[in-house]
């Protein structure tokens, strides 16, 4: 599960973590409003104005912009609420921007080369060692990909032990190595250790800070302040049900609407880009199923796992769901009847039928407990079914609705 920025920050700030104060806006109206309660608190006029969407690379595609008037930032927030944002990890397509945050400004340091003084800060679950690992870098900011592409040598990795946590000293090596001066140091190490802490304590599977900045020098504060401006959070979807504030979080408008319906009914789905409908019970049968169609120069549409013990509510649902997609003209039935009996597949399949009424290619695959129940009770509705074939086995299956969506 995914979660703003904005709900990022307050998490962040619940964890003692430095953050710019911000207020979140839906509509371009508030914008001016927002400005000015934020500036007037912080005062200085500078503010930054940001997309809240569910994907980075927001400051290259002009979706977070700094900001030093009420007008400038009714502008920005006009903008970003009527434009979709397209960047590098968004897809063509772009997405829609819902709200929209206006936070007071913060000025970066400059280092001596002139670049803002931008660290990236994170903790991921390295899949390889099995262990849960703080990944920073001096080389932060909005090129962070790149520099992970061309310069691994500036990431820094560090094993967290699984029981005691990120040590201090650990925190303190890392922030030496991120060539924090004076002050700066306890500060950075404080948020590594409230950082690794947020991470176990609300199972996250990423929680990154980028960039995490050095502001400008003062008088009261001669290294400047380190604090964080940007901040992105996954959360392990198995362990919400423990995390109620995490799980309140949920903002299902920033999710596939398909995805969200099906999560609903306790079907796994997750939306493709094919052409070929697949409905499959158990999660290894359904990438088997996949597979075997693009083995036959098929594209599969969705994976879709309706589960051990779906209802044939679940089953009829899951049929909607499929031909929500404009984009299917073909169908795939693959079900293995051990919990889930074939006849109750069966009598989904029919039902849905009805309800719905298939006028596309239908291939149904059944084996299993009572599957000659189950064909007996598709054979018995063929009139309700004029685009049904069966098929004997899964090549079988895959070879007839590739050819039947030619
Ligand atoms: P992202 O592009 O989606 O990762 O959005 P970020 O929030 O990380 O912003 C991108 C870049 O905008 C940062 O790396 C900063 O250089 C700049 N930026 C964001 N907020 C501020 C701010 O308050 N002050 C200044 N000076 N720059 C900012
Ligand atoms: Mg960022």
């Amino acid at each position: 599960m995914k979660i703003h920025e904005y709900q990022a920050r307050d998490l962040l700030a619940s964890y003692n973590i430095p953050v710019p104060a911000g207020e979140v806006i839906t509509s371009a109206d508030q914008a001016v409003q927002a400005y000015k309660s934020i500036v007037k608190d912080a005062g200085s006029t500078l503010a930054v104005v940001k997309a809240q969407v569910f994907a980075g690379g927001r400051g290259k595609a002009g979706f977070v912009k700094l900001v030093n008037s009420p007008d400038e930032a009714l502008e920005a927030a006009k903008f970003m609420l009527s434009n979709k944002m397209v960047s590098a990890q968004t897809g063509a397509d772009g997405l829609e921007v819902n709200k929209v945050l206006i936070a007071a400004g913060v000025d970066i340091a400059n280092r001596e080369d002139g670049n803002p003084d931008e660290y990236y800060l994170a903790i991921t679950t390295d899949r390889n060692s099995r262990v849960n690992t703080l990944i920073a870098s001096r080389e932060g900011g909005v090129e962070i990909e790149q520099v992970a592409h061309d310069n691994p040598d500036a990431i820094i990795k560090t094993t967290i032990h699984p029981i005691l946590g990120l040590q201090p000293y650990q925190a303190r090596e890392v922030a030496f190595k991120l060539g924090f001066k004076g002050k700066q140091i306890g500060q950075a190490v404080k948020i590594m250790l409230a950082l690794a802490k947020l991470y176990t304590d609300k199972d996250c599977s990423i929680a990154e800070i980028n960039p995490l900045v050095v502001t400008d020098a003062t008088e009261a504060n001669p290294h400047g302040q380190v604090m964080a401006i940007d901040a992105k959070f996954n959360f392990d979807d198995n362990a919400t049900f423990r995390h109620k504030d995490i799980a309140a979080l949920y903002d299902p408008t920033e999710d596939n609407p398909a995805e969200v319906r099906a999560s609903k009914m306790g079907l796994s789905y997750i939306a493709l880009d094919g052409n070929i409908g697949c409905l499959v019970n158990g999660a290894g049968l359904a990438m088997a199923t996949m597979d075997t169609i693009k083995l036959f120069d098929g594209e599969p549409a969705n994976f879709l796992d309706v589960g051990g013990s779906a209802t044939e509510e679940a089953v009829t649902e899951a049929f909607r769901i499929i031909l929500s997609d404009e984009a299917v003209n073909g169908i795939l039935v693959n079900i293995f009847g051990g919990i889930m009996r074939c006849d109750i597949i069966a009598q989904g399949i029919v039902n849905a039928a009805k309800e719905i009424g298939f006028t596309i290619p239908l291939v149904v695959r059944l084996e299993g407990t009572n599957v000659d129940a189950g064909r007996k009770i598709l054979e018995e509705a063929a009139g309700d079914l004029p685009t049904l074939q069966a098929a004997s086995d899964l090549g079988d299956a895959a070879q007839k609705v590739v050819a039947a969506v030619g």
